[in-house]
């Protein structure tokens, strides 16, 4: 998608702080951190909401959640505990419509998120 941050982020059209990447997922810091970890997991692919996700993408949110972990675990947080969140459309704070999971972590978190 020509106009589509993330995407553009992924192909490094745009920069951004990215500490993981492979052929399908990238991983950047969140430019307005909430936390000492707030990173960005996203797919490649452009699907815009949750949504939109059919059995055919099984996979790349497997991928997405596992990397998510992975990231968590590599930071030291996993036991600690930590958040991720997908935001789906505007009432639930979706700004970009590129599916992206927030992992957030380092501090404890509220409950519910406001
Ligand atoms: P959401 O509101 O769930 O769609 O999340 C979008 C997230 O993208 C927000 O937390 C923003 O801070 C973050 N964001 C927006 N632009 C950038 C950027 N250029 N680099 C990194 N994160 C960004």
């Amino acid at each position: 998608m020509a106009d589509c941050l993330f995407c553009k982020i992924a192909n490094h059209e745009v920069p951004a702080s990215i500490v993981y990447e492979d052929d399908s997922v990238v991983a950047f810091n969140d430019i307005n951190t909430e936390a000492t970890t707030h990173i960005l997991v996203i797919q490649r692919q452009n699907i815009a909401t949750l949504n939109d996700i059919k059995p055919c993408h099984d996979q790349i949110v497997g991928e997405v959640v596992r990397r998510a972990a992975a990231i968590a675990a590599e930071r030291k947080i996993s036991a600690g505990g930590y958040r991720v969140v997908f935001n789906t459309n505007r009432e639930a704070g979706q700004s970009v419509f590129h599916i992206h999971l927030h992992l957030i972590g380092g501090r404890s978190l509220g409950w519910p998120p406001g």
